[in-house]
């Protein structure tokens, strides 16, 4: 049977990203950030290929995330770091996950848990989202060096992240950064790990990579940044999201097309229905302007994207019903081998005015995910 909707997910490009990444950065170690289900890839699937491609390390938001790759058996050093106070910090601690912590509040709690907590330490150095505050690093790292004295923690590593708001203000995080590591230092802490950059700031900026990256989006393939060219590097986007086609009419020149008839067929014209609607992640604002593959032609959605459907505007394409509608992806080989084009995950994002991270990272619940070596 056929999936109705269907993310096809290359376990083998991810491999192969983590590769490509892990010589780009080197000797700098890597760590392969599965958060949010491994931005919609699945979070299991993309650690396990992430660390066949030689991943050092595996990165998650939160310990629910932590827990679940440890639950599938997967042993990999593993950093989480966006906790609530009470959170299980002894269940992380037993079960081997390093904790990214952020105040002195936090530092206190863990330290408290038992067992000994890994942590890294993080500040702050411009973004102002989680992090210690520059006024508070003596005081955090002080604390710090006397938990690690009692036995209470080891302090692993010295982290914090870019605000990617341009070469001159990453220069001054990057600044901030070596200052903290300096400070650190200064009061006893000797941490092998520093890491400061995710994909957009380690693939720009070697002197950013210090001796520990974090990859996300460049793990699955595709590019951090509009001046970053992920296919330059040699990354390969890891999901393909397609549906067969399961209606095709041919509407008259003027008909109204979906909800509201925000189209009209300007001429007669080949409408193809594919089931997939912002309940599977396709973006309603992409309503109008999505691009679509079907038969290695790019058609544009028309009119308003629905819960679970779509229309196609495929002009005069021939289509049937049961072809293979392809919404993003990498170029796929059509019947007679020849590499067909198919939108990217950034065409999406330019069609719905967001980043590429969003359009992988919200494909739905519905949408069987495919794994392919
Ligand atoms: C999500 C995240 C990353 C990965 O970022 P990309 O831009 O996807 O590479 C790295 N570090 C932290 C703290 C993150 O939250």
């Amino acid at each position: 049977m056929t999936d109705l909707r269907l993310a096809t997910i290359s376990a083998a490009a991810i491999s192969h990203n983590m590769q490509v990444l892990r010589a780009l950065v080197a000797p700098a170690k890597v760590m392969a950030v599965v958060k949010a289900n491994g931005y919609g890839h699945g979070a299991v699937e993309s650690a396990r290929a992430a660390l066949a491609g030689g991943a050092d390390w595996l990165g998650v938001a939160d310990l629910t995330e932590a827990f679940a790759l440890r639950d599938a058996g997967i042993d990999a050093p593993l950093l989480a770091w966006l906790h609530q106070p009470g959170a299980a910090f002894s269940e992380a601690i037993r079960k081997n996950i390093e904790l990214g912590i952020s105040s002195t509040a936090q530092l206190t709690e863990v330290a408290s848990a038992s067992g000994t907590a890994n942590v890294h330490l993080k500040v702050d150095t411009g973004l102002h989202r989680n992090g210690a505050a520059l006024g508070d690093w003596q005081q955090f790292f002080e604390e710090a060096v006397a938990h690690e004295l009692a036995g209470r923690i080891q302090v692993r590593g010295i982290w914090s992240h870019l605000a990617n708001a341009g070469t001159a203000n990453d220069t001054k995080q990057i600044e901030h950064f070596s200052a903290a590591i300096a400070l650190a230092e200064s009061v006893g802490l000797r941490p092998e790990f520093h890491h400061l950059a995710a994909s957009e700031g380690a693939i720009k900026y070697p002197h950013a990579r210090f001796t520990l990256v974090r990859f996300g989006i460049s793990t699955y393939g595709l590019t951090p940044a509009n001046d970053v060219d992920a296919a330059a590097l040699g990354l390969v986007p890891a999901m393909t999201l397609s549906a067969p086609v399961v209606s095709v009419k041919r509407a008259a020149a003027g008909e109204g097309v979906s909800y509201g008839f925000d189209f009209r067929c300007e001429t007669d014209t080949n409408l193809a229905l594919v089931p997939l609607g912002y309940g599977d992640g396709i973006p309603r604002q992409a309503s109008n302007r999505g691009p679509v593959s079907i038969n290695g032609v790019t058609g544009h959605i028309a009119g308003r994207v629905a819960m679970d459907q779509i229309v196609v505007n495929m002009g005069d394409t021939p289509v049937a019903v049961g072809d293979r509608a392809v919404v993003f992806g990498s170029s796929i080989s059509s019947s007679d081998g020849a590499p067909t084009t198919v939108p990217s995950a950034e065409d999406w994002a330019t069609a719905a005015g967001t980043i590429n991270y969003e359009i992988v990272t919200r494909i739905g619940q519905r949408v069987v995910r495919r794994y392919e070596q």
